[in-house]
């Protein structure tokens, strides 16, 4: 990764973006991706694709998505005295939240609050060690009643983020909040920066979609645009090699291990098929999930648009995830990007992924 391509990353993983109100990141995903795409759009919801077209005339469109959205809160209530009591923008973990900075996003700008904390001291005894619900959270900006709240600009329905920035980590590791999934984001930039350097027989797009995090949204009002050929989604996925998870249960995924496929539902056969061959073709080691009901990505969203768009999921092992030091390994980035990039190189005009029963 070079200098350029690691600000672009941190900078698009530090832009507030949580579900419904993504559109601060799409700006920094958008103008990026000016630089190589033949074109960059958007819908009216905020979903926004770059495209780059393919040099045969009848070829095929192949997608790739990320999501853009990360989860949060949203101010819900707001006491006399001037605390903020809030609500859950999707999977929030409220077990890890008391004692965090939190950054409220209001009409004059972003807004400083911290997840107050009762001292361990003064806690009630009999649930010293349980955590907290949702509703118990309580936001200290500052103010001392309703009046200085509305003065600094912030109302009840205004989103909030933790204000934990990404940073680069360890041996060759980044950390910090919202890599699920504007880390995917990155990715499918690099992708598509790849494919503009050299000749293509397909048209690629690349969708950066709204509202995962809630129901994969956004996928499916962008699929049922653009539809694609074909459709490769990039997701993270729970690295399980970390202490306190069970493999038997979750499956093993180890952080470093490589890309992730994952087999069964919305993934359909043949694109993974094609997935394995170009793995074995490029020498990058798989790591593989199963998916028996559903695989809790925008796959899910994309499958079924219309008669069907053949697709698949390739994830990143990610540890810790929904909290704020949500932790990916670099090679792992690197690889999910040379992988997908030789995935879409390798669709030819003749290419079909329909069954023939
Ligand atoms: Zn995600």
């Amino acid at each position: 990764m070079n200098d350029s391509e690691r600000d672009f990353l941190l900078n698009l993983l530090n832009t507030p973006s949580p579900t419904g109100f993504e559109i601060p990141g799409q700006k920094v995903w958008a103008e990026y991706n000016r630089s190589h795409a033949d074109s960059v759009e958007n819908d009216a919801y905020g979903n926004t694709w770059a495209t780059l077209g393919g040099d045969e005339t009848d070829g095929l469109t192949v997608m790739i998505e990320a999501h853009a959205d990360e989860i949060g809160y949203m101010v819900k209530h707001i006491t006399k005295e001037g605390f903020l009591f809030v609500d859950r923008i999707g999977g929030s973990d409220w077990a890890t939240a008391r004692g965090r900075r939190i950054t409220i996003l209001g009409d004059k700008g972003e807004v400083k609050g911290i997840i107050g904390n009762t001292a361990i001291h003064i806690r009630d005894r009999e649930n010293l060690e349980k955590g907290p619900k949702v509703h118990e959270l309580a936001i200290d900006i500052g103010a001392s009643s309703a009046e200085d709240v509305a003065e600094l600009g912030i109302r009840v329905g205004h989103p909030a983020v933790y204000s934990d920035a990404a940073e680069l980590f360890g041996k060759n590791q980044i950390i910090g909040r919202a890599l699920d999934n504007r880390i995917g984001g990155f990715i499918i930039s690099q992708v598509m920066k790849k494919l503009a350097a050299e000749k293509q027989d397909s048209t690629c797009i690349a969708l950066n979609a709204i509202q995962e995090e809630i129901g994969g949204y956004g996928a499916k009002m962008a699929s049922y645009r653009l539809m694609p050929d074909v459709c490769l989604v990039l997701d993270v996925t729970h690295a399980t090699d970390s202490p306190g998870i069970e493999e038997k249960q979750h499956g093993t995924v180890k952080l470093g291990g490589g890309p992730s496929i994952t087999h069964g539902t919305a993934n359909h056969p043949l694109v993974v098929q094609r997935m394995m061959q170009v793995a074995e073709e490029k020498g990058i080691t798989l790591q593989h999930e199963a998916s028996s009901r559903a695989t809790g990505t925008d796959t899910d969203s994309i499958y079924h648009i219309k008669s069907g768009i053949p697709s698949a999921l390739v994830s990143l092992p990610l540890r810790y995830m929904h909290s704020v030091v949500e932790m990916a390994d670099l090679d792992d980035v690197q690889n999910v990007i040379d992988f997908m990039a030789a995935f879409v190189s390798s669709i030819k005009k003749d290419d079909s992924f329909a069954h023939v029963v």
